[in-house]
């Protein structure tokens, strides 16, 4: 018998910055250098403006629950044994939203707008997840 491995994110040279920070224990996006437009995955072009100019900016890690789904059949093999678990974006207090799970809270404790504050899961070398937690 052999464990299924969870396919994790592909730490691309445009989302290395993202990558690095969230090792290092920082939520970081990319901000245009134009208009101040937050961008979460990153991208050459501003999506907003068009300009080419970005750089790195680092936030809070602290937000707001803005949706979630529990999930109780999951479609890959490799989550099976952790359903059921939560799938939720957050809103980030500089407006952001990210794709994450929220963890130490049970499924049924979770709610739109619950305070959340990001933690970092190590999961090998090169790939750090960032999560979310209830703000105590
Ligand atoms: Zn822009």
């Amino acid at each position: 018998m052999f464990a299924i491995e969870k396919p994790l994110p592909a730490v691309t040279e445009d989302g290395a910055p993202y990558w690095e920070g969230c090792r290092r224990g920082e939520l970081r996006v990319q901000r245009c250098t134009g208009c101040a437009h937050l961008r979460w995955p990153p991208s050459v072009l501003c999506p907003k403006c068009l300009a080419g100019g970005t750089e790195w900016m680092a936030l809070s890690g602290r937000g707001t629950i803005y949706s979630f789904i529990v999930v109780h059949r999951p479609q890959h093999p490799a989550f099976f044994a952790d359903a059921p678990y939560n799938v939720a974006i957050v809103e980030l207090a500089e407006g952001i939203r990210l794709h994450t799970t929220i963890v130490d809270c049970p499924s049924e404790g979770l709610h739109v707008g619950m305070p959340v504050e990001v933690v970092f899961d190590r999961v090998n070398d090169e790939v750090t997840l960032p999560r979310f937690r209830p703000r105590r």
